[in-house]
C-alpha cells in the first residue's frame, strides 16, 4: 500500500507511526509549510502552552521525561514533535511546501496534486489536516485602516517586542486569556476587549524539577503511571463531566470555576463583568491560574462594551470612546469547520468532499465517508474536541484507520455503507440534544447550520468504538 498522508502535525505524525507498526512503510506526508508540527508551528504568540498536562499531552509511544512544566511552552512542544518524527522515521517521508490542492478517486487509487504539481498515485489517503488551523479575523470595520501593528494570534511575528506598548487583545477565549496573562507584565497597557466572560478553571502550571525528570528517566513505568493516572482524571473524570457523563465531577469542576473567580477577583464591579451568564462548560473551559491576577493589573483594563470600529489609532467604541493602542492582536479563533478547506477531493462517481458537506460536515465514526473510498480523516468531523488531550483522540483514530488499510491491503478498498453513516450520524445529533453545549451560549463548537461538532458520548465509548472496525459497516470492493 502506498498511502498520502496529508499534514505533518499530531495527527499526521500519529498516522505515519501506526502506518509503520503495521509494516506499511511506503507513505509520504505532504506539509504546506517548511515546518511540521502543525498547531505547534502556527501558535507561538507570547504564553502559548498545552492547558492539558505534559504528560498526558504526549504520544504514547513517546514518553517524554524532560518536559520542564506541568503544562509546557508551545515551543517545548513544538520541540518534541519533531523529534518524536525523527524517532519514528516519519521526518524524511515528509514533503515539506507540498500543499495538497487536489486528490482524486481513480484506478481503486487517489491521485494526488499539491502546489507544485500532479505529485502521483496512492492507494489510499489519511488527511490530518487540522481543524483549528483557519485564523478567523472579526467583523469588525476599519481593520486594515489601524496604522500601528496587527496580527492574528496565529500568525505571529517572532520578532514582535511589545515592551513599553499599548496593546490590544480581542477575544477572551482560550488563547486571549494565555496573551493576557503573559503580556499584562511587560507592555505599558493591555486591553482586554472581552465579549462574552469565560469560565476558568484553576489550573496551578508549576516548573518540573529536575529531581522530577530523573526520576522519569530511571523509572519510565512510573512515567507511564502518571500518563495513566492524568488520562484518567481527563478523559473520565473532567472530559466527562463536560460530555454530561459524570454529574458529581461536573458539580465539583463548576464549583471549582466559581470559586476562582469569588476568591481570585476581588473588586466587585470587575468580578460582575467576568461572571459568564452561561454554565460552566458550555463554552470549552479556559484552564489558568493567572489570568485573573493578569486582568487585575494596574496596567490592564477588561473592556466589556461594544466595539464600533477599528480607526487609525485604535479601537473606537459604541460609546464613542477610544482605546489608544500600538499593536492589536485578533485572538478570535479560528474557521473550526472548514475540514480538509481548500482541497478539492473527489470521490467515486463524481462527487465532491465540499458538495458533500454543503450542509454540514458528517462521518461514519469521524474517520471516513461514503462515496470515498480509501479516504481516511484524523480528526474529521465529530471528534472528541474540547478538554481532551487531542493526542490521546488522534492515536486512537490513527490505529483504527490503520485497521481499515489493512483490510484494504487484502482486499481492495474500504468505504462506509450510507445507511450505517447515516444512523451513526442521526444518533449522534440525537444524543446532542441533551449536552452542555447546547445549553445556551455561542462557541466554535457549532458549526454553520447551528449543530455542535463535537462527540457526545463519554471518551470511553470513543475509545471502544476506535478499538475494531466492525467490516459489516463497510462496502469492500476489489
Ligand atoms: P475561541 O475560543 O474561538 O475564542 C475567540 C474569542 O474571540 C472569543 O472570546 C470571541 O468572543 C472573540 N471574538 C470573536 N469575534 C469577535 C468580534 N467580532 N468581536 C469581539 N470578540 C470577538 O478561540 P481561541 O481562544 O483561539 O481558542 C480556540 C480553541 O483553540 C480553544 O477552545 C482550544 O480548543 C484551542 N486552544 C487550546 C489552547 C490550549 O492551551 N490547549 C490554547 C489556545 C487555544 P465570543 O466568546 O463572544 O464569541
Amino acid at each position: 500500500m502506498r498511502v498520502a498522508i496529508i499534514g505533518s502535525g499530531a495527527s499526521g505524525i500519529a498516522a505515519a507511526y501506526y502506518l509503520k507498526q503495521a509494516g506499511f512503510a511506503d507513505f509520504t506526508l505532504f506539509e504546506k509549510s517548511d515546518d511540521l508540527g502543525g498547531t505547534w508551528r502556527d501558535n507561538r504568540y507570547p504564553g502559548v502552552a498545552c492547558d492539558v498536562p505534559s504528560h498526558l499531552y504526549r504520544f504514547t509511544f513517546a514518553p517524554n521525561a524532560e518536559w520542564t512544566r506541568r503544562c509546557s511552552p508551545g515551543a517545548e512542544i513544538q520541540a518534541y514533535m519533531r523529534d518524536v518524527a525523527k524517532q519514528i522515521g516519519a521526518f524524511e517521508k515528509i514533503a515539506f511546501n507540498h500543499e495538497v490542492t487536489k486528490v482524486q478517486f481513480a484506478d481503486g487509487g487517489w491521485e494526488v496534486e499539491t502546489s507544485k504539481g500532479p505529485y502521483g498515485h496512492f492507494d489510499a489517503v489519511i488527511s490530518a489536516s487540522g481543524a483549528l488551523h483557519h485564523p478567523k479575523m472579526p467583523n469588525i470595520d476599519g481593520i486594515e485602516s489601524f496604522l500601528g501593528r496587527s496580527c492574528h494570534s496565529a500568525q505571529w511575528d517572532d520578532a514582535t517586542d511589545l515592551t513599553g506598548k499599548r496593546v490590544g487583545v480581542i477575544g477572551s477565549g482560550s488563547t486571549g486569556t494565555q496573551i493576557t496573562a503573559t503580556l499584562a507584565d511587560h507592555v505599558q497597557s493591555l486591553t482586554l476587549f472581552q465579549r462574552t466572560a469565560q469560565w476558568i478553571m484553576p489550573l496551578p502550571n508549576y516548573p518540573i524539577a529536575e529531581e522530577k525528570r530523573q526520576e522519569y528517566r530511571d523509572d519510565p513505568a512510573k512515567m507511564d503511571g502518571y500518563y495513566h493516572y492524568l488520562a484518567g482524571r481527563f478523559n473520565e473524570v473532567f472530559g466527562d463531566a463536560v460530555s454530561g457523563h459524570n454529574p458529581e465531577a461536573y458539580e465539583h469542576m463548576a464549583e471549582a470555576c466559581e470559586e476562582n473567580l469569588r476568591t481570585s477577583v476581588t473588586d466587585p464591579e470587575l468580578r460582575a463583568k467576568l461572571t459568564p451568564d452561561y454554565a460552566v462548560g458550555c463554552k470549552r473551559l479556559v484552564l489558568s491560574d493567572s489570568f485573573y491576577e493578569a486582568i487585575q493589573r494596574p496596567n490592564a483594563t477588561l473592556e466589556t462594551g461594544a466595539i464600533s470600529k477599528v480607526e487609525q489609532n485604535g479601537v473606537r467604541m459604541e460609546d464613542g470612546s477610544l482605546h489608544e493602542l500600538d499593536y492589536l492582536i485578533y485572538a478570535t479563533g479560528f474557521h473550526a469547520h472548514s475540514l480538509c478547506h481548500p482541497m478539492h477531493i473527489a470521490g467515486r462517481d463524481g462527487r465532491v468532499l465540499a458538495e458533500e458537506w454543503a450542509d454540514g460536515n458528517y462521518a461514519y465514526r469521524s474517520v471516513a465517508v461514503p462515496g470515498f473510498p480509501n479516504w481516511f480523516m484524523i480528526g474529521g468531523p465529530n471528534s472528541p474536541i474540547g478538554n481532551f488531550s487531542y493526542l490521546m483522540t488522534a492515536e486512537h483514530q490513527a490505529k483504527y484507520v490503520v485497521s481499515l488499510i489493512k483490510e484494504a491491503s487484502i482486499s481492495g478498498t474500504v468505504e462506509p455503507k450510507p445507511d450505517v453513516t447515516d444512523a451513526y450520524n442521526a444518533e449522534l445529533r440525537e444524543a446532542m440534544n441533551g449536552t452542555i453545549w447546547v445549553s445556551g451560549c455561542d462557541s466554535w463548537y457549532f458549526d454553520k447550520q447551528g449543530r455542535v461538532a463535537s462527540y457526545p458520548w463519554s471518551f470511553s465509548r470513543f475509545a471502544e468504538e476506535m478499538q475494531t472496525p466492525n467490516l459489516a459497516d463497510f462496502h469492500i470492493r476489489p
